[in-house]
């Protein structure tokens, strides 16, 4: 036999020193030579013969291979060794020469290639999912489905680190379940149970910060949902951090209804995909802040323009009454959904009045006084986070339904008045830091927002006092000549045009300058202050009472026919009568006044003609005895003598 392989040219290169086992057969499978490392390999098997380590189908594949004048590999597997039969026909002899392999290295590492990729594929098919997710739960969700996909695993879970500084674990609603009817108790159990660290599976894994996992979670005493996992079938489990840098933010475990020993590249493949949905959460942290930024600076942007187009409706506004509807419109948009009150001091700064107030349910009180809020006391915001909590102040009279901020309006070092901001109804307590974080910027919208009106406010007051003093004589408070001038000019255009009459007095203090004289100047000033009061006591909103120089007055009384002038006149100078002043615990006596009255266009065709009309019927009045008055001569009635009618309606 030796010698025939010797002369084949093809089995020169079959030495008996092959490595790798060489049989030869003839057409019917029967071995003829193997060569001395097929005996090793069958001594080595602890087989019997070398029959029965060839392959089931030796004698088929032979005889495929004669007749097919080819090659044929078959691949058997004798006690864990995997070997790779090939058949070469020699048709001529018809003979087969059988070379064999020994490849169970070889298929493990192509097994352990195969395992790879497709964790590899894995790996690659979250990160993607990662990257589109919109948000962190959406990438866990797919994480969770695509681990249940490669696994077979039927139930995935994810629970997060609590919110509430505990440390624990809390559940999320993130599952992937193959069959949620199946699961539905086991859901809703440990949706219900909390994990706090090194308990159970997930705690374990957040001690550690490494992946876990438990070969039968029915025989684990540190399982908490031990009975649960016995009742419902599940058995294996397996779970991973997801990672922040070296802290743990979540946890996913896995269960399978099999016990299972545990999968090294499973595992490490698993701390991949931890770290990798940890930059997920870094991300979306890192765009959630950016886009919080970003809404800020937005809502700022609106605020500042809300309040600076508040500034522009201010400018032309000539008075603080002007100003308040302003003030509620801008209000409403500036802190919309809440309600509120803007209070200013009165005058004489002993209350605060609510001048303005929006939203439905303002708890300030209408009028109230400095000590009544704490913000006014301090002279700076009072926040009120809670109402049934906080140091309420008392012009708050009811209870709101949240909190409360009160900020002084402070311009030019003056408190002007308070701003009142009552927020809206509390939210849940999940939302409480959002709330606070409302709150805040609430606050310091607030603050600025009081700025703003305070200086503006304080500007108007200005405008408004300087208006005020340039029209008005400030020994009386009655308009100026000036004042009274421009006002004559208005009027007697609107007589023009309506067809209809404007009174005119002249009034006279009579002997004025005993009272200086006697008591000195001062009291004169006294005299001249009680007939200004006299006179805004006793005119209408349209009548213009002025000061027309030292003691003499004037007073336009619009649509007033000549009887009525007449009458008011006397009732002017009985007034002035009943006025009884002290000087120094000295009475001044009885104060008389003298009055000339005349009527546009009656007495003249111009005003200033029907004013020196009345001047003269004043005149008249001194010349005829003072303490009455005198209407003035109709124009082209006759000599002026002749035709005054002295009015002395004095009675009695
Ligand atoms: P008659 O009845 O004729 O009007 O006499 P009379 O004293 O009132 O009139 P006369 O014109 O002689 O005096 C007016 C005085 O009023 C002269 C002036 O010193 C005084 N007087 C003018 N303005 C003021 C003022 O603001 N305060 C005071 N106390 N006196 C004034
Ligand atoms: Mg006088
Ligand atoms: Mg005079």
């Amino acid at each position: 036999m030796t010698k025939k392989f010797e002369d084949d040219r093809w089995l020169a290169t079959f030495p008996n020193a092959n490595p790798n086992p060489v049989l030869s057969c003839d057409q019917d499978g029967t071995v003829t030579y193997m060569n001395p490392a097929t005996q090793r390999l069958v001594a080595g098997l602890r087989i019997d013969g070398v029959e029965d380590i060839l392959p089931k189908k030796h004698r088929e594949v032979v005889h495929t291979c004669l007749k097919e004048k080819a090659a044929c590999l078959v691949e058997t597997t004798i006690r864990s060794q995997i070997i790779a039969w090939s058949y070469y026909p020699i048709p001529k002899e018809k003979t087969v020469h059988i070379y064999a392999q020994d490849i169970t290295k070889r298929k493990q590492s192509e097994l352990a290639l195969r395992e790879q990729f497709k964790y590899f594929r894995l790996l690659q098919r979250i990160a993607s999912a990662a990257n589109e997710a919109s948000d962190v739960d959406k990438a866990i969700q797919v994480c969770l489905d695509e681990v249940c996909a490669l696994t077979n695993w039927p139930v995935g879970h994810a629970c997060v680190l609590a919110e509430d500084g505990t440390g624990d674990l809390v559940p999320t609603k993130l599952w992937h379940l193959d069959r949620p009817k199946e699961f539905e108790t086991f859901r809703w159990v440990t949706e219900m149970t909390r994990s706090p660290p090194g308990v159970g599976l997930a705690g374990r894994v957040l001690v550690s910060g490494q992946p876990a996992w438990v070969i039968d979670v029915t025989k684990d005493p540190n399982f908490s949902r031990t009975k649960l996992a016995q009742h419902i079938g599940v058995k294996a489990g397996f779970g991973f951090p997801v990672l922040v840098g070296k802290e743990v933010k979540a946890v996913l475990e896995f269960f399978s209804g099999e016990a299972a020993e545990p999968d090294k590249p499973l595992l490490e493949a698993m701390a991949h995909v931890g770290t990798q949905l940890g930059r997920v959460i870094e991300r979306k942290r890192a765009e959630d802040e950016l886009r919080k930024t970003h809404e800020e600076l937005e809502q700022h942007n609106l605020e500042m323009a809300l309040l600076s187009e508040m500034t522009d409706h201010f400018q032309v506004c000539q008075t603080l009454k002007e100003t308040h509807p302003v003030v509620a419109q801008y209000a409403q948009k500036l802190f919309p959904g809440t309600s509120g009150a803007l209070c200013m001091f009165n005058e004489s700064r002993s209350v605060l009045e609510t001048v303005v107030d929006w939203g439905q349910s303002s708890k300030s009180e209408q009028v109230f006084t400095q000590n009544d809020c704490w913000a006014l006391k301090q002279g700076k915001p009072h926040l009120v986070e809670d109402a049934a909590h906080g140091l309420n102040c008392t012009h708050v009279s009811e209870r709101p339904p949240a909190g409360y901020l009160c900020v002084p309006m402070i311009a030019h070092g003056d408190i002007l008045g308070m701003l009142y901001v009552q927020f809206a109804q509390q939210a849940s307590s999940e939302a409480s830091k959002a709330d606070k974080q409302i709150q805040e910027s609430l606050r310091r919208l607030a603050v600025t927002t009081a700025e703003h009106l305070a200086l503006a406010l304080a500007s108007i007051n200005l405008r408004e006092s300087l208006h005020f003093q340039s029209a008005h004589d400030p020994l009386t408070n009655l308009f100026n000549r000036r004042y009274m001038e421009g006002s004559l000019e208005r009027e007697a255009c609107r007589v023009k045009r309506h067809g209809t009459q404007l009174g005119i007095m002249m009034i006279d203090v009579d002997l004025f300058k005993q009272y200086n004289d006697t008591f000195g100047h001062e009291a004169g000033d006294i005299v001249l202050q009680s007939i200004g009061a006299l006179l805004q006591k006793n005119t209408r909103g349209e009548d213009i009472a002025c000061r027309y120089g030292g003691e003499e007055f004037v007073v336009i009384m619009p649509d007033v026919p000549l009887d009525v002038l007449a009458r008011r006149a006397e009732q002017f100078r009985n007034a002035a009568k009943l006025i009884k002043l002290d000087y120094k615990g000295q009475s001044l006596g009885v104060i008389t006044i003298s009055v000339g009255a005349a009527i546009f266009p009656k007495h003249g065709s111009t005003p200033e003609s029907v004013l020196h009309a009345a001047d003269e019927a004043l005149y008249r009045a001194k010349a005829e005895g003072r303490d009455r008055v005198v209407i003035a001569q109709t124009p082209g009635s006759g000599t002026a003598v002749a035709n005054a009618k002295v009015t002395s309606l004095k009675k009695g």
